[in-house]
């Protein structure tokens, strides 16, 4: 899948929206429509690859349900009308990704850390009903650390009845490199426990980024180890539905000891991404998708 200009600007704060925001997603084949639950840019993650300027402080720090509200009801007034494709950065995008795709749940943060999820959840339920939208699927991007919160539970219970999509993040096979890329405190194995388990009750889809770090990507014994945990989960019961595998398309905006990450952490080759994607493949047996950088 190819990159288009509309591809490379996905901003989360679009024209006088704060918390609804329209991008053109390779991954949806199409617009998603995001809906970003965590303005204040915290997340239980820091991974290495994230665009998520955190340097400044957001100047709005919490989701007003009220205002995603309203902001998401005249998001798809201008998508349903097609207006959408009067404003920038859509002018340019061709007819077949002319379609709304999804309602995505991602923002500057991980959405399963919000207290009022299932509220969140609910609230699009009742905007896709409103506007006969019933195709339209509702996506939740999730690193997979609040999977568990009852709370959560609740919202994704909901999504499975007006066709919801979990798509997990899972980039490592190995602590020690999840660890490197993710920095975060949750274990790796309470993270694959979560996806486990959500994937026992509904099929998921896995998305997983693959960078170079100081110029070098995963080992193939790393990819190995990636392999056998999407192994485990099916093996447990889990339903994987497709598996993504992408690299970076935008710039990184952490910081790593006092050092910017869009120094050293860089986009792999197609080729690099095709062996990759190979590997999978052979090893999982399961379907691959593959989103090359540039
Ligand atoms: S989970 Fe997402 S928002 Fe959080 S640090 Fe990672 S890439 Fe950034």
């Amino acid at each position: 899948v190819n990159i288009l200009p509309a591809h490379k600007k996905h901003p989360r704060q679009w024209e006088k929206f704060h918390f609804v925001y329209p991008v053109l997603s390779r991954r949806a084949h199409g617009i998603s429509i995001g809906i970003n639950p965590n303005p204040d840019k915290r997340c239980n993650f820091d991974c290495i690859y994230c665009q998520v300027d955190r340097r400044e402080p957001s100047p709005i720090q919490k989701l007003d349900i009220a205002v995603m509200e309203n902001e998401l009801r005249a998001m798809l007034k201008l998508a349903k009308s097609r207006e959408i494709f009067q404003h920038e950065p859509f002018t340019s995008v061709p007819e077949p990704l002319r379609r709304v795709n999804d309602i995505a749940l991602s923002g500057d943060a991980e959405p399963t850390t919000v207290k009022n999820f299932a509220e969140i959840v609910e609230k699009i339920v009742e905007a896709k009903r409103e506007f006969s939208l019933r195709d339209v699927k509702i996506v939740l991007l999730t690193d997979a650390g609040g999977l568990h919160r009852e709370n959560v539970q609740r919202g994704l219970a909901l999504m499975d009845k007006h066709n919801g999509e979990v798509w997990a993040k899972l980039d490592a096979g190995t602590e020690k490199y999840f660890k490197l890329v993710n920095r975060t405190a949750i274990p790796f194995a309470k993270i694959l426990k979560n996806i486990t388990d959500c994937a026992r009750k509904r099929a998921v889809v896995i998305q997983s980024l693959f960078c170079k770090i100081e110029g070098k990507g995963p080992t193939d014994a790393e990819i190995g180890a990636y392999c056998k945990r999407l192994r485990d989960i099916v093996v447990a019961g889990g339903l994987i539905k497709l598996v993504q595998i992408y690299t970076v398309a935008r710039k990184p905006m952490t910081m790593v000891d006092g050092r910017g990450a869009w120094e050293f952490v860089t986009a792999l080759s197609h080729k690099e991404m095709d062996h990759i994607s190979e590997l999978v493949r052979r090893d999982t047996r399961l379907p691959v998708e593959t989103y090359y950088g540039e």
